[in-house]
This record gives C-alpha cells, sequence and structure tokens, in this order.
C-alpha cells in the first residue's frame, strides 16, 4: 500500500537511514527554521521560528488511519516532509496518536533548532528515534550553513541540542553535514566533533551534498575526507553510503492497485529530487514503469534530468 491520493502521507521511500520509511509532512509547505544551502527540497519560502497549527491534525491522522486500514505497512513512520516538523505546535499529538494505531516506531527528523523550548523538547521525546543535525560550530558557520531564522544564536541552538540529549531516554541520531569549501576543513570537522561529543549521540552520521542541492554551489566532499574525519567523531560515527539496498513486500504490488503513476512520481519529487532507484522502490513499481512515467512527465516539461547529475530527476518548478 502506497500513499498515492493522499495530501499529507508520501512513501513508503527508502530512505538510506530507515529501511522502508512512510513520512507525514506536518508543514505542507516549505516552512522551516533553516533555510540550508544543502537542502535537498530547494530554498525555504517561510523561514521562521514562530510555531503554529501548519496543517490540520484531523485531516493529517484520517489519512493515516485510512492508510493503516488499506493494509500500509513500514518499518518507520517519519514526521518529516519539506521543513522542520517541530515548528507544528500539534507535532506532540500526531506521535501519540501514531503509537496508539500501530506498533511502528515513529522517527522524527529535526534540524534541533527549537530544542531551546521546553514544550518543543517535552514532545520530540515521545518519538522513538529523533534525528537532529549540527553542521557548524559558532554563528557564522551557522549563518553560512544553515542560513537561520532571525534572532536564533548559535549558543541558543546548542544548548538545546544538549537539553535534550538530557531529556530523551529513546535512539538518538545525529546528522553532520559536510559542504566542500565550507566546513570541509581538518579544523572545522574538529570544532563540530568537539560540540558533537557533548550530545552523546547513539549514532552519529557523516553526511554531504548527494542529491541536488539549494544552492548549486554546495558540492560534495569525497567519501575518503568523510572516512578521515569520522575518527574525530567517535566510535558511533558512521559515513552514510548510497542507498541501502531496500526489499519491498509492496513491490510485488499489481499496477491495478497502484494507479496515478505520474502522481505518485510527482509527490515524491515535490519532495526531493530522487533516483530512477529510488523512485522505483519508494513507489513499488518496476524501473521500466517508472522511466515510462518519468519520459511522460520530461515529455511534459513537469520533470527534467538533475543538470549536474544526471542520475537524479527533479520537479520543474515554474
Ligand atoms: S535541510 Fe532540513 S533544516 Fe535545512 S532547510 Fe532543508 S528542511 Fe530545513
Amino acid at each position: 500500500m502506497t500513499s498515492g491520493g493522499f495530501r499529507y502521507l508520501f512513501g513508503p521511500v527508502a530512505s538510506r537511514r530507515f529501511g522502508r520509511s512512510l513520512g507525514i509532512d506536518l508543514l505542507g509547505q516549505r516552512v522551516c527554521s533553516f533555510n540550508c544551502i544543502f537542502c535537498e527540497a530547494g530554498p525555504t519560502q517561510t523561514c521562521t521560528l514562530q510555531r503554529d497549527a501548519y496543517v490540520p491534525l484531523g485531516v493529517v491522522l484520517g489519512e493515516f488511519r485510512a492508510w493503516l486500514g488499506a493494509g500500509g505497512t513500514a518499518d518507520v513512520v517519519t514526521l518529516a516532509g519539506r521543513g522542520e516538523p517541530t515548528l507544528h505546535t500539534g507535532f506532540g499529538a500526531v506521535i501519540d496518536a501514531i503509537h496508539g494505531m500501530c506498533e511502528i516506531p515513529v522517527v522524527l527528523l529535526s534540524n534541533g533548532s527549537l530544542m531551546w523550548m521546553p514544550e518543543v523538547r517535552r514532545d520530540a521525546a515521545r518519538a522513538d528515534i529523533v534525528k537532529i543535525s549540527l553542521s557548524g560550530w559558532d554563528d557564522a558557520s551557522l549563518e553560512t550553513l544553515n542560513q537561520p531564522a532571525l534572532g536564533l544564536r548559535f549558543e541558543e541552538y546548542l544548548a538545546g541540542l544538549r537539553a535534550f540529549r538530557r531529556d530523551f531516554t529513546g535512539a538518538l541520531r545525529l546528522e553532520v553535514m559536510f559542504v566542500a569549501g565550507v566546513n570541509d576543513t581538518e579544523d572545522a570537522a574538529r570544532r563540530i566533533a568537539a560540540h558533537a561529543a557533548l550530545l552523546a549521540a547513539d549514532r552519529v552520521e557523516l553526511n554531504t551534498v548527494v542529491r541536488p542541492p539549494a544552492d548549486r554551489r554546495s558540492g560534495p566532499v569525497p567519501a575518503d575526507v568523510l572516512l578521515r574525519y569520522a575518527a574525530y567523531f567517535g566510535p558511533r560515527a558512521v559515513v552514510i553510503g548510497p542507498l541501502a539496498e531496500c526489499a519491498s513486500a509492496d513491490a510485488a504490488q499489481s499496477s491495478e492497485d497502484q494507479g496515478g503513476l505520474t502522481a505518485q512520481i510527482l509527490a515524491l519529487l515535490g519532495r526531493r529530487g530522487c533516483t530512477l532507484d529510488e523512485l522505483a522502490t519508494g513507489i513499488g513499481r518496476r524501473e521500466a514503469d517508472i522511466q515510462a512515467g518519468l519520459q511522460e512527465l520530461i515529455d511534459l516539461g513537469r520533470v527534467r534530468p538533475s543538470e549536474d547529475r544526471e542520475a537524479y530527476y527533479q520537479l520543474v518548478r515554474e
């Protein structure tokens, strides 16, 4: 069962970190507290620290209930989407509701920028796995890499992350994004690692630009450099590799119950650029079918291959 036809659910998609992940978008648009130069979702449209009920929770949970009722399965349910999920004032209630409906673990993908708020820490601690990020080491690097909403200082951000570590008893993952020419020096890696050590994450993921980023000047850092830097982050550090093979039970679904292929492709690409393989795994269709759907969308001018990396496909934004 895929989420085609739903507004706030997407996938399950093949996640490099969590297996088959059903995503829930709590923003409905590009709202984030950061405007990272490496963002796969493109530039942030509304960059804010203002929390709000950005989408109606009744509709979100209704969609999730319908997906479950239709036999939906996934390894995890992920609060993600195209922005910062903790900006939604009801994200904790969503986590509780999902726990009440099924046993699928809930993952919260957060940049951690609101963790200085006690109510955000309290609600985030309800997730089974929380992934936070830290790629800078001071105000200047935070500004360059993440371009946060006005008013967020690095010390406040880091203090929030540290306070969350103290509160949270689940699995904490920390992602460090390395960008060529910005934070890829030995000195930068050591400084970030010094802050990361204070967070004592269960796993530290060293990542780099893989998909076409928001700012095309953002380039990837070679794997051998990341492997060298991993030593600074201790034994729990891993370098994120290419998409893992992901056995998808849904792959055997008939084409009949997976109608709207082009709509599903557009829905996934609306959130991030994807490879053919990722689209096939995420949607649960053969690569040949996906290729035919992509060609149709390319002919219509809705999708194009990435200019700098042929293997990725992106929406054509007007
Ligand atoms: S990478 Fe994450 S935190 Fe940064 S702008 Fe994109 S959605 Fe927001």
